[in-house]
């Protein structure tokens, strides 16, 4: 369920401090210590879960929520009709630097496309 090593379950454990946007039993969001824009969130599962390529289908409903629950937050920080940015950075092409699955929320900012 946790990993003793990993910066994001260090987070978890509140042996790292962090700026808590949210938090439930099952989920955890925080701003990013090297924001990419005015609004940059992290939200991840209290679950160890490696990255999207180590899911299973008994993790959809977690994954389901972690969405549902960064739209909520975009509602509730008044940016959700201006719009905004979910990423997932899955595996070292992808960009993923830390092996704890996470969903970027990024805005406040016009964000072009495509990424690089
Ligand atoms: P990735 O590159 O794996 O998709 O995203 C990892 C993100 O975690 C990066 O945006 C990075 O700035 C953020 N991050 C890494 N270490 C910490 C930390 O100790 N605290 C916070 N708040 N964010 C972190
Ligand atoms: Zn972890």
């Amino acid at each position: 369920m946790n990993d003793p090593n990993c910066i994001f379950c260090k987070i978890i454990r509140k042996e790292i401090p962090a700026k808590i946007a949210f938090e439930d039993e099952e989920i955890l969001a925080f701003h990013d210590i090297s924001p990419q824009a005015p609004v940059h969130i992290v939200f991840i599962p209290k679950k160890h879960i490696v990255s999207l390529a180590e899911t299973t289908n008994p993790d959809a409903t977690l994954l389901g929520n972690i969405l549902v629950r960064i739209q909520e937050t975009a509602k509730t920080l008044g940016f959700s009709k201006k719009g905004y940015r979910v990423v997932n950075n899955t595996g070292t092409n992808g960009g993923q630097t830390v092996f704890h699955i996470h969903f970027h929320l990024l805005a406040e900012r016009r964000l072009q496309w495509p990424p690089g």
